[in-house]
């Protein structure tokens, strides 16, 4: 999946097919390109052990959402509410676009 970053932003609606959250939905909140991983809300929960602050004292153990790999996920298109692929269009204004390969809804908020 080389350019499959491109194909996926930061707010898109997508699918996790892979692993404990699988079948689940989320937003992306975070891209990591390089790693080709990406943070979805609520979705991944790693448990990280934080030291002690002066606002809780014991420290203890946080749960955070851990980045998952784009080969796990799939964009959610909007409109037909299915795992899709994006293709790339043209708004009347002759803006690039992301439209979902399925229906042609514009992905991209223009
Ligand atoms: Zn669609």
């Amino acid at each position: 999946m080389a350019n499959g970053i491109a194909k996926l932003k930061k707010g898109d609606n997508v699918l996790v097919i892979c692993g404990e959250d699988k079948g689940k939905r989320g937003k992306i909140i975070k891209i990591f390109p390089k790693q080709n991983r990406v943070i979805v809300e609520g979705m991944n929960f790693l448990k990280k052990h934080v030291k002690p602050t002066q606002k809780s004292p014991q420290g203890g153990i946080v749960r955070q959402e851990g980045p998952i790999e784009l080969s796990n996920i799939r964009l959610v298109c909007n409109k037909c509410n299915k795992p899709t692929s994006v293709k790339q269009g043209l708004t009347k204004e002759q803006k690039k676009v992301r439209m979902c390969k399925k229906c042609g809804e514009i992905i991209d908020k223009v």
